[in-house]
């Protein structure tokens, strides 16, 4: 069974082919055309701009997704498409052309929700059984999902406001450190004291698997302001511990966090237990560390794909129109773009599959 992806619900321009045989899953190619430098001088993504480089670039990604995999589009079997959550403009440039695509080669087309993409990556990566624990932790993203089934996702808790991802970029602003501020402010914070500031830990002091990390940017902001005050700017060491602080206590409110998310699960009684990560601060060697230890303790495998296959990309779309295809869920003409899309409802809206 091959399929062909398609991506375009935020900033980057995705197409993939994956193909599943008796082997196993295999990614045939996997294209991603980023946009960091069409919205770098915004300080954020510009939807118009987006939707306009997608409708652009989109064609292009699909045909270099097909050469690379040596494939012409007669030869897939079905189109996957992220029909939503997302930029409305950039979702309907890739249904648009998915549409197209299927109506000219007369394949079945899948509509995938983006979130349920990044959450069954591990089951293409590692061919995970369900159920397992996802936490998906990205720059828009944070929450906890049990994966039930190929679309039945229960969400035990998330943030209530931003996402780690968007608190380390913008940590990163506040220290005058470039943009995406993850992996700069990781790079600064392995250079410093994670005692000298001590910054609050949101929410674990309240039950349940909900975080809040909107208070650590105030926190932080206090403190270099602090310092400027007292001596009329901040040393690079100065930079270097205020990562070494933030970073230190995102890490130890994931850690908890997941500690409790995986008590919920486990209660589940899973046959291989596990734990996996998706999205870009999956990629922070701290927060790793801590969810690590937090699953050898439960006796829980920890999972983390490729960071390639952890932030936004076409291959896991294609993978999760292969899994609703082989279960029998199919969007067929009537496939509709959803800003608004949550996990949790996956099952119940599905558009046009009559089954
Ligand atoms: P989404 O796909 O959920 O809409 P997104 O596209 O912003 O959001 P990703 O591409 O998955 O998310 O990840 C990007 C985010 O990951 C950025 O906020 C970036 O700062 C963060 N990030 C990347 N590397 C690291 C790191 N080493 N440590 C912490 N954060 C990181
Ligand atoms: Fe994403």
């Amino acid at each position: 069974l091959t399929f062909l992806g398609i991506e375009s619900s935020c900033d980057d321009s995705a197409a993939a082919v994956v193909r599943l045989g008796e082997g196993g899953a295999e990614i045939l190619s996997s294209i991603v055309e980023g946009q960091v430098a069409l919205h770098a001088d915004f300080g954020g993504v510009v939807p118009e701009i987006a939707a306009r480089a997608h409708a652009e670039r989109l064609d292009g990604c699909v045909e270099r997704a097909l050469a690379e995999a040596g494939l012409t589009l007669a030869e897939v079997d079905g189109i996957a498409v992220t029909s939503g959550p997302g930029l409305i403009g950039g979702v309907l440039s890739g249904v648009m052309l998915a549409k197209g695509l299927a109506a000219g080669s007369g394949k079945p087309l899948v509509g995938v929700n983006h979130l349920a993409g990044h959450a069954l990556t591990p089951r293409l990566t590692d061919g995970l059984a369900f159920p397992y624990l996802m936490l998906l932790v990205s720059g828009g993203h944070c929450q906890f999902l049990i994966a039930h089934d190929v679309d039945r996702f229960e969400r035990l808790g998330g943030t209530i406001d931003d996402a780690p991802g968007e608190a380390f970029d913008k940590t990163a602003k506040l220290l005058g450190l470039a943009q995406p501020g993850g992996p700069v402010v990781e790079r600064e914070a392995a250079l410093g004291d994670a005692g000298r500031f001590r910054f609050p830990r949101p929410l674990l002091d309240r039950e349940g698997c909900d975080m809040s990390f909107s208070g650590l940017k105030t926190a932080l902001l206090r403190a270099r302001d602090a310092l400027v005050a007292e001596k009329g700017g901040i040393t690079v060491q100065d930079r270097r511990d205020l990562c070494a602080g933030f970073q230190a206590a995102v890490a130890a409110v994931l850690a908890e966090k997941t500690r409790r998310a995986l008590a919920v699960y486990l209660d589940h009684s899973p046959a291989e237990p596990a734990l996996a990560v998706a999205g870009g601060v999956a990629a922070n060697g701290a927060i790793r560390a801590g969810l690590e230890t937090v699953c050898a303790a439960a006796g829980v495998r920890f999972l983390a794909p490729p960071l390639r296959l952890c932030t936004d990309n076409a291959a896991m779309i294609a993978w999760a129109g292969i899994e609703r295809y082989r279960a029998g869920i199919g969007d067929e003409g009537d496939l509709v773009a959803r800003p608004r899309w949550p996990l949790d409802a996956l099952a119940a809206p599905m558009i046009g599959s009559g089954k």
